[in-house]
C-alpha cells in the first residue's frame, strides 16, 4: 500500500493537482494514480509511482479505471 503521506505530497507532474489513488485489488503494491484533470493514470509499482508523464496512460485507454470526469 502507498504511503499516505507520500501520495498526500504528490501531485501531478502536469498541472500539479490533486491524484486519486487507487490500489490493484490483487496486488496491493502495484496501483494507479489518477489525475482527473488531466485524464492521466500513473501507474505504480512495489509502491513507486512512475510519474512521467509521457509513460502515465490516459482513463480512455484504461477501462478499469473509468471514473467520473468533472
Ligand atoms: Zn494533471
Amino acid at each position: 500500500m502507498l504511503d499516505k503521506k507520500l501520495l498526500e505530497i504528490l501531485a501531478c507532474p502536469k498541472c500539479k493537482g490533486e491524484l486519486e489513488y487507487q490500489a490493484d485489488s490483487q496486488d496491493a503494491d502495484r496501483g494507479k494514480l489518477i489525475c482527473r484533470r488531466c485524464k492521466l493514470v500513473y501507474l505504480v509499482e512495489r509502491d513507486i509511482p512512475n510519474m512521467v508523464v509521457e509513460q502515465a496512460g490516459t482513463l480512455k485507454d484504461d477501462a478499469a479505471a473509468s471514473v467520473q470526469v468533472f
